[in-house]
Formats: C-alpha cells, sequence, structure tokens
C-alpha cells in the first residue's frame, strides 16, 4: 500500500512512539488511547485560542470610538489619550485612524479609562453638555447667584460661553454637578 508522500514522515516518527500518543495518532493509529490523547489535545488547544482571543486581544472598536467621542465633545487629542491612559502615542494614533483594528485588552481598558479631565485646561471645548448639567441644577432650584459662589465666581450671571468654554470652566460645573447630584438624591 502506498502512502502519499507528506505522510511518511509522520508515519516513520510514530514507528517507535507508544499507543496514547499524539505523535502516534499523526502516524496512523486510531486506536482508542491514541484517539483520546489526540482529542485531548485538540481541546486544550481550542481552550487556549478561545482564552487568547476573549481575554488577551479584542477589537478595537469601542476604543476607536472612546477616542474620537473624547475629541469631538471635550477637545481632548490622541496626544493627551495616550498621556493619560499610559499607552503610546503611534498606537492611539493608529486606533483612532483606524488603521490598528485589534488591541489587548488591558490597553482598552486604559483608554476607556480616560475622561473628559485629559483636556488641557486652557482649551476651548464645546460648551453644551456643561450647560445641560448647569439647566439640571437650575432646574433643581439653584439659582445663577448660588451657582457662581459655589463655582467661585465673582459675576453672578454665570458669564461661560454658549458654544465653546474653556476645560478648566466645564471641568469646575462637573466637579459641582457631580456634588450636588449625590446630594441631590
Ligand atoms: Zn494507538
Amino acid at each position: 500500500v502506498s502512502r502519499p508522500a507528506d505522510l511518511r514522515p509522520a508515519a516513520e516518527l510514530a514507528a517507535n512512539k507508544p499507543h496514547g500518543t499524539r505523535a502516534k495518532y499523526n502516524g496512523g493509529c486510531k486506536c482508542m488511547l491514541c484517539r483520546a490523547a489526540n482529542s485531548a489535545y485538540s481541546c486544550m488547544r481550542d481552550a487556549e485560542r478561545r482564552a487568547g482571543r476573549g481575554a488577551g486581544i479584542k477589537s478595537a472598536h469601542r476604543a476607536r470610538r472612546h477616542i474620537l467621542l473624547l475629541a469631538e465633545r471635550f477637545g481632548v487629542g490622541y496626544k493627551s489619550v495616550a498621556r493619560d491612559a499610559r499607552v503610546g502615542r503611534s498606537i492611539v494614533f493608529e486606533i483612532r485612524s483606524g488603521t490598528r483594528t485589534r488591541i489587548r485588552a488591558s490597553t482598552e481598558r486604559k483608554i476607556l479609562m480616560v475622561d473628559e479631565s485629559a483636556a488641557k485646561a486652557g482649551t476651548a471645548i464645546p460648551a453644551a453638555p456643561t450647560w445641560k448639567k448647569i439647566e439640571w441644577l437650575l432646574s433643581e432650584g439653584f439659582t445663577k447667584k448660588s451657582l457662581c459662589e459655589r463655582l467661585g465666581y465673582r459675576t453672578n450671571n454665570l458669564a461661560l460661553g454658549r458654544e465653546t468654554i474653556l476645560a478648566r470652566n466645564a471641568r469646575r460645573v462637573d466637579a459641582l454637578y457631580r456634588k450636588l447630584r449625590v446630594g441631590a438624591w
């Protein structure tokens, strides 16, 4: 009986192996011990592959969306994301541009933890999210005067920009909002 040429090395390798080994199975033995050895090996490899996909490496989709959102809503650039997340600049850049589609789970976690506080204090950012918080506070009964006092402003009329405001002002409002919101509940 002639075997295909590529099977010969495996068969020769298996000739001296005991039963119950994968080498013997690959050499052509399909006895119960050799089948069991082969199936145990396959299970282990599958489990390793699953673990590698699930815990280790994942799609960069969520991280990318977060990077874009930070830029759009808070003027946070990719360099600031990299700095705060302690992830390499080139990696963050590639995730943002979409050229890097798979990342470590730990990289995703670090990037998702970056928030608007990564914006430089002097950066002008869209004012809408801040005004939403102010409107909520006003609806809860705080007056503009009392909010100004709590925010440490000398004026009484909340003279913040409608289109854009400085990141430091947004941060102050956000801190107050979080504090009062907790108190209100
Ligand atoms: Zn066997």
